[in-house]
């Protein structure tokens, strides 16, 4: 397929949307229904859908008895996480193997034109960003992750937070579904906004920005004092009237979901017609740039509110530099204003 109908190449191999990321239909002005409409497929398919069915995988089918889940055991903080670490790797490692190893689309649709399998550096563990985010992920976020659904399960197993039944509340528990990826929005923009925060930046998110040019094993390769409030998001369900299957999908949003902002590429080539969006494009954007697009991608404009969002055009690096620039003017004024030691 020919990526440059849609977008343009750099000489460095860098290639850029020729449309500029957009926050959802239901936010444009004037509304418009028609786009409201045929966006709705999108929200749902096929990544909502995806998370939806592997929570009804894991509540249906796999996970232990709610008897046994009553009490909390290593034997079943174990076996969640074997199964966690199992599915994230088929799932991630899906990606990384098709586009990354094997390469199959080469860097077609792909925003960084370079790999960072060919780019060794120090900032990683064993100077790999592939080996350091995967250890990362699989020692650290993932664990934790297990950590937020054992807890929940707990919970739900001791009658500790309401859970409605699926016969009678569907109606409200299909809505706590279809909010949830807004809520996410919410709660990420919040969290991530806060560990911008020059210490927190520092010592805790410093982690996940090493990987300026992510792919998808970079999705979970957080410091656990990110990981950890990241993947507690599933934890707001024991806050409300919900259903083990409704925070699951937010775990599994929040956990298998961070994929969709470090793949790299716009679109994944099924067909010769046929393409999968990745949404990656707001938060590849987000490692590019560090200081704009805190949330995800539109779903909730808070970056427009808050004057952080970039759409990728040059309407937008010109926003950016120059409220990088007011910044450090402030700075300089106020170190100006500070009297010498
Ligand atoms: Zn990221
Ligand atoms: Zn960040």
């Amino acid at each position: 397929m020919d990526d440059l109908k849609y977008g343009t190449r750099d000489k460095r191999g860098n290639w850029t949307p020729l449309k500029p990321a957009e926050p959802a239909p239901i936010w444009h002005w004037p509304f418009s229904l028609s786009k409201v409409l045929s966006w709705i497929p999108e929200y749902l398919w096929p990544w909502n859908a995806f998370h939806l069915a592997t929570a009804l995988l894991w509540v249906l089918v796999l996970i232990p008895s709610w008897e046994s889940l009553a009490t909390l055991s290593l034997a079943n903080y174990a076996y969640l996480y074997a199964l966690n670490a199992v599915g994230m790797f088929v799932f991630l490692g899906s990606f990384e193997f098709v586009y990354y190893i094997k390469r199959k689309q080469e860097n077609r649709f792909k925003y960084n034109g370079k790999f960072p399998a060919d780019h060794p550096s120090d900032v990683f563990w064993f100077k790999s960003q592939n080996l350091d985010n995967f250890l990362r992920s699989f020692l650290i976020t993932i664990p934790l992750w297990t950590v937020v659904e054992i807890v929940l399960l707990w919970a739900y197993a001791n009658s500790w937070a309401v859970w409605l039944p699926w016969t009678t509340h569907w109606l409200w528990l299909s809505f706590v579904v279809l909010m949830a990826p807004a809520v996410h929005e919410v709660y990420f923009f919040f969290l991530h906004r806060a560990i911008h925060w020059p210490p927190l930046y520092k010592h805790i998110h410093s982690v996940h920005h090493n990987s300026i040019n992510p792919s998808p094993w970079s999705s979970l390769s957080m410091h656990p004092g990110e990981g950890f409030p990241y993947m507690a998001e599933a934890w707001l369900h024991l806050l409300i009237p919900s259903n083990p299957i409704c925070a699951y999908f937010t775990l599994h949003s929040v956990g298998f979901g961070a994929v969709n902002g470090h793949l790299g590429f716009e679109k994944f080539e099924l067909t010769e017609n046929r393409t999968l969006d990745s949404h990656a494009y707001v938060h590849y954007l987000h490692h590019k740039y560090f200081e704009v697009n805190y949330g995800g991608d539109g779903l909730v404009p808070l970056d427009k509110l808050f004057g952080t969002w970039h759409d990728g055009s040059k309407e937008s690096d010109e926003r950016m530099k120059e409220r990088f620039r007011k910044k450090k003017d402030r700075l300089k004024a106020k170190q100006a204003a500070t009297p010498a030691e």
